[in-house]
């Protein structure tokens, strides 16, 4: 029985992770989606928020579970007994930062691995930076996140 953990900020969740979620939770036995509340990292939505939006969006998807963490990414593998890091690639400059992050946590433990999956093309340009900028400048977004995230979107760009 493998486990598998999608860790990310989802700041916040689009189509495109939404993608990975569905094809990789039918690879494992249960796929934990790890949001990172990562201090350093200035958010557009809290912590809590982001959990929020992603579980409405994986509502009804029973290996799937959303959880929340401050620690290192093979020590919450270690607590939720996963064995697999799951990551999306999207274009080659995605690549760098991942070589770099899964070296640094196969060396912290080399009993987890990471996979990557690469993003569907119809998402391989989407991001979640990308989705905050269109919105900011009243630009329509409904082709990139689910509906729930884009009434969160509107609703706190006008708070
Ligand atoms: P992080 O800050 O850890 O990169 P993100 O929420 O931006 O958090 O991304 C989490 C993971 O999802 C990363 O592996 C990223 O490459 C992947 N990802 C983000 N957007 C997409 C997309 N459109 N298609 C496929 N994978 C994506």
């Amino acid at each position: 029985m493998i486990n598998a953990i999608y860790p990310g900020s989802f700041d916040p969740i689009t189509n495109g992770h939404l993608d990975i979620i569905n094809r990789t939770r039918k690879l494992y036995n249960k796929l934990f989606i790890v949001i990172n509340e990562n201090i350093n990292k200035k958010t557009f939505f809290s912590i809590e928020e982001r959990k929020q939006l992603v579980e409405e969006c994986v509502k009804g998807m029973d290996n799937v579970e959303v959880v929340i963490t401050n620690k290192l990414t093979v020590e919450v593998c270690k607590e939720l007994n996963a064995q697999v890091i799951i990551r999306g690639l999207r274009m080659v400059s995605d690549f760098e930062y991942e070589l770099q992050m899964s070296s640094f946590n196969r060396i912290l433990d080399s009993d987890v691995e990471t996979i990557f999956i690469m993003a569907d093309h119809n998402y391989s340009f989407l991001s979640s930076s990308s989705v905050k900028e269109i919105v900011l400048f009243g630009g329509n977004i409904s082709q990139f996140v689910p509906k729930n995230v884009e009434l969160a979107l509107r609703q706190k760009i006008k708070s």
